[in-house]
């Protein structure tokens, strides 16, 4: 076994605003960003998915997703055989005629993804040019954009971020003298846009808009006066795409737990003037409630150790709340990418001296990781089960993407999600 190495922990200004990052790069084990088409189709209810792709990527979709026999699901694979590999099939003709039955069948779709996979993209199938040739022949009933859930060097939410950023050039220009509007960006589930929006009402913040919407037809109008607040952290290119047309970003952490979603909270609250009477108002009895449901998951949680292998580039975040709120020691907080911008205020939050490492070299992490004896580790399907027989107890990564954990009535869950594996661990033990 390799000899451990962990950066010396400095002295930062503000938590781990300056603190050092262990780079790494090497074999990494993440899944690809076609799985983001799990949560985007249930969110954008009117919208059709066609991955263009292998066997592979058609069962990778449908293991993730599970069977759905008898709902018509909203995803597909076009798959690409040895014909089209070996060029003895014109692969547009093919997608032009799949594309044709499936949108004759189907007249609910109104918004179609054309999802570049590594197959795709190997026999280098234009699927921008195929795009905007299907979007002429089928609209204005149907928009047919593309993006790449390609999986050769990406982390599975960066899907999301492509799917979104695709979405972007679509938005209608806001008009010159319109009002202030916010604009939650990231996919949230239904339930927890709900509560935002009985909160933003609460503080007098009438003009909120999601994105992705729930139907493909409503299209936020976009430019300087929109107010971006960003729902999920891995969504790089989508706020660079809004920023570009104008968008404002508001500097906030992310709507995990009670002090997450109130910081979330406020600085939309603070863009929009909102007074800090009104806001306490507002946010005092869910603040409460989930206070309460915490204060019961700190009984198991408090002082147990946690490491995080980089995946869903949600670990800074989570990071942030199991320390902060649950009272959790952070071993090592891995994230696929750290867009210091957009982690700004997570890291400020975060424990000083925390270990932070971007990036992956597997064995060595690994290394790490059995060295720590972490009492939880986070991590990819691929580590969980070695890791939970080497007698390692682990929460997949993937589960905190899938499972609503934003806002206050949501932070028990949360927190459930983590006492759970332990909880199961000590009966096991017992
Ligand atoms: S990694 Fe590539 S080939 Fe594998 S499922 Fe994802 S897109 Fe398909």
């Amino acid at each position: 076994m390799s000899a451990v190495a962990f950066p010396i922990p400095v002295k930062a200004a503000g938590g781990c605003s300056d603190a050092p990052v262990l780079r790494e790069r090497g074999q990494h084990e993440v899944f690809c960003g076609l799985t983001g088409i799990i949560w985007l189709h249930r969110k954008i209810q009117d919208a059709f998915f066609l991955v263009v792709g292998s066997r592979t990527c058609a069962h990778l979709i449908q293991s993730a997703a599970g069977v759905m026999i008898f709902a018509e699901p909203r995803f597909a694979t076009a798959i690409i055989d040895e014909r089209d590999l070996a060029g003895l099939a014109d692969a547009n003709t093919e997608l032009d005629r799949v594309v044709g039955q499936l949108l004759a069948r189907r007249p609910e779709i109104k918004l179609l993804f054309l999802v570049g996979s590594c197959p795709s993209e190997v026999i280098k199938l234009d699927l921008s040019r195929a795009a905007s040739r299907l979007s002429a022949q089928h609209s204005p009933s149907v928009r047919v954009l593309n993006y790449s859930g390609s999986g050769i060097e990406t982390t599975f939410t960066q899907g999301e971020d492509a799917c979104l950023a695709s979405m972007v050039p679509e938005l209608p220009t806001q008009a010159a003298d319109a009002a202030q509007e916010l604009m939650v960006v990231g996919t949230l589930a239904d339930v927890v846009e709900d509560q935002f929006i009985r909160l933003f009402t609460h503080m007098g913040i009438e003009r909120v808009r999601f994105f992705p919407p729930r139907r493909a037809a409503d299209q936020a109008p976009v430019g300087p006066n929109t107010r971006l607040l960003l729902a999920q952290p891995f969504l790089a290119d989508t706020a660079r795409a809004l920023q570009a047309r104008g968008a404002q970003l508001l500097s906030a952490p992310f709507p995990l737990g009670v002090e997450g979603t109130t910081a979330w909270l406020q600085a939309a609250a603070t863009a929009f003037g909102v007074s800090a009477q009104r806001f306490e108002s507002a946010v005092s009895a869910p603040t409460a409630r989930a206070a309460a449901a915490l204060a019961r998951a700190k009984l198991h949680l408090d002082g147990k150790s946690i490491f995080f292998f980089p995946d869903s580039q949600l670990e800074i975040p989570l990071a942030r709340f199991l320390a902060r709120e649950l009272g959790m020691r952070l071993l090592e907080v891995g994230t696929p990418y750290l867009h210091r911008q957009h982690m700004a205020q997570e890291l400020a939050l975060l424990p000083e001296g925390t270990f932070l490492s971007e990036g992956q070299h597997v064995e060595n992490q690994l290394d790490r990781c059995r060295a720590a004896h972490p009492d939880m580790v986070v991590c990819g399907l691929g580590l969980a089960n070695p890791l939970e027989s080497e007698g390692m107890t682990t929460k997949w990564a993937i589960e905190l993407v899938f499972t609503p954990i934003q806002g206050f009535d949501q932070a028990g869950d949360l927190a459930e999600l983590f006492t759970r594996p332990l909880v199961r661990r000590m009966r096991l033990a017992a």
